[in-house]
């Protein structure tokens, strides 16, 4: 949260003009700008802010390393201060956008070579979309906390194979539960990376089950968003 942009600034580096909005759930869209100018690792976040408001917060980047358009995901939170300016926004409305931040950055090498879970909580899916458009070939399961199907973002984007829903308030998905039930019932190999998304609840439960799991901490990356 920084920044304060004047509304009669001039069109600089950092600003986008909204191009598209994909409104995925009643409460979820993706914002879809220009492409990125600046180089960035599939994984990490920017922060973004209103041309002429006061505020600005984190958000994954959505959208591959090598995708035309720089993209977020974004969930409307209920109360939450930024988020509901954000879904009123129109195309064309420029956004001021600061970035790339954080150390959750895929690393071509390991994406190779690698074998992965991803564990997300909502819109916690949102680097993994990124890093698997930048690495179609990655070895990854990823398994999906939400409430409702719904929620499955973007779904038919990922593997099926390799795409397991987890849904703790209706049993529309491939787990009726927590991901932390489903997470219990996994058997993985001793050397796969896991990489953990989303609300902190979570990621300290996720991160209890993969030590009882006989899991390395060194092994396991997380990005809390709340
Ligand atoms: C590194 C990082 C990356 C992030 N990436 C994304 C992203 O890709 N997509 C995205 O939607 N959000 C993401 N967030 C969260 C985002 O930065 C904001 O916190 C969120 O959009 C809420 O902003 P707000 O001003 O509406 O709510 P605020 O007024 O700041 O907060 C209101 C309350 O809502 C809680 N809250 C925050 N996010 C959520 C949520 N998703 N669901 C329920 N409660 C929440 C806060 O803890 C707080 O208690 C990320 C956060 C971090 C730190």
């Amino acid at each position: 949260m920084m920044s304060l942009m004047k509304p009669d600034m001039q069109m600089d580096e950092s600003f986008y003009k909204i191009e598209d909005i994909r409104q995925l759930t009643g409460n979820a869209f993706s914002i879809k700008l220009p492409k990125a100018r600046f180089a960035f690792k599939a994984g990490q976040h920017i922060s973004l802010g209103i041309v002429g408001g006061n505020q600005s917060r984190e958000y994954s980047i959505y959208s591959g390393e090598n995708d035309p358009n720089l993209e977020v995901l974004i969930k409307e939170v209920q109360n939450g201060y930024f988020t509901p300016q954000l879904r009123r926004l129109k195309v064309g409305r420029v956004l001021e956008i600061h970035g790339p931040f954080g150390k959750f950055g895929m690393e071509p090498e390991l994406a190779a070579h690698g074998k992965f879970v991803f564990i997300a909580s909502g819109t916690g899916i949102a680097p993994f979309r990124s890093i698997i458009r930048t690495y179609p070939t990655i070895d990854y399961t990823i398994i999906h906390g939400v409430r409702y199907s719904e929620e499955a973002y973007d779904r038919d984007q990922y593997d099926s194979k390799r795409y397991k829903l987890c849904t703790s308030r209706e049993n529309k998905g491939d787990y009726y539960g927590r991901l932390t039930g489903y997470l219990k019932s996994c058997t993985f190999a001793p050397e796969t990376h896991f990489d953990l998304c989303g609300n902190s609840d979570m990621i300290f439960d996720a991160l209890e089950i993969l030590k009882d799991k006989g899991f390395d901490r060194d092994q396991i990356h997380c990005e809390v968003y709340f």
